[in-house]
């Protein structure tokens, strides 16, 4: 198959961690000329342009966008990938934290797609790939406010696509399950036994490990690839087939 991905102007945000720079090194693989968004846009690949962004805030990802497409002489694919999780019951969650991580999950998505739309509106190859999780579609116990958030990421995902089939952006969003990225391993590493938990974790899936960030990558460049230029307003779940269990019978 023809290396579609090859001189496509992609925009990563989270580019420099877990799923993220899984996405860039592959979009680099692939042919890519890619820009990373990221508080922390540290050890990317060669040839990979990174920019300081917080995607909680309008002005520095206005002025990160507009450079990413000066840089790149446009931008034909926009990835928003960067995230943050939430613990907690609805009773435990206060307004701040609310407000905090709606802010970041969902209101920098709009964010950062609004300020690429005149960019994607010129690129004859234009799509958005949002990361979302099985938290979008399922009940996990104890993460109410990280469940709606990336719930609203799948609906946003829809509404972008509907908007903006008329301009030739198509929209869709990635549904991963538990991934093997330094998140998790920050939540791991927090446990009293990480090494345990993280063989408890393994268990608990149903193919008897996580997923891996490359696998993740893997689906949002099929999303992202021009060559899937009827795929609109879909969300493809990565998750070693979690979703498809009501329950294990082991
Ligand atoms: P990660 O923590 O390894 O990487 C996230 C990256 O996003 C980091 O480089 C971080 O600096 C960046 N980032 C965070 N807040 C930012 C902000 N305000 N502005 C700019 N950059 C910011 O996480 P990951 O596991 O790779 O997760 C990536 C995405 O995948 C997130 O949206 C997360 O919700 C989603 N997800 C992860 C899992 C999982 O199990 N790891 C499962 C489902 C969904």
């Amino acid at each position: 198959m023809a290396n579609t991905f090859n001189g496509v102007r992609a925009l990563v945000t989270g580019g420099a961690s877990g799923i993220g720079a899984a996405v860039t090194a592959e979009l680099v693989a692939r042919g890519a000329r890619v820009a990373v968004l990221d508080l922390q846009p540290d050890n990317l690949p060669a040839g990979v342009v990174g920019f300081t962004c917080d995607i909680g805030n309008s002005a520095s990802v206005d002025a990160a966008v507009a450079a990413v497409a000066i840089e790149l002489g446009g931008i034909d694919v926009v990835i928003n990938n960067a995230g943050i999780g939430a613990a907690g019951t609805v009773a435990d969650n206060t307004d701040d934290e609310w407000l905090r991580v709606l802010n970041i999950n969902v209101v920098g998505i709009a964010r950062v797609s609004r300020a690429a739309l005149p960019y994607l509106k010129e690129s004859t190859s234009a799509a958005i790939v949002n990361t979302a999780s099985v938290a979008a579609t399922h009940g996990l116990p104890q993460r109410a406010l990280y469940s709606a958030s990336k719930g609203a990421v799948a609906a946003l995902t829809r509404a972008m696509a509907a908007d903006h089939l008329q301009d030739n952006i198509r929209v869709n969003c990635v549904n991963p399950g538990t991934a093997d990225t330094p998140w998790v391993g920050r939540l791991l590493a927090a446990a009293p036994d990480p090494a345990g938990e993280r063989q408890a974790l393994e268990a608990r899936q149903p193919h008897g490990r996580l997923v891996s960030a490359e696998e993740v990558a893997s689906s949002i460049l099929f999303l992202a690839d021009p060559a899937n230029g009827s795929t609109t307003g879909s969300s493809l779940t990565v998750d070693g087939g979690m979703h498809s269990l009501l329950l294990r019978s082991d």
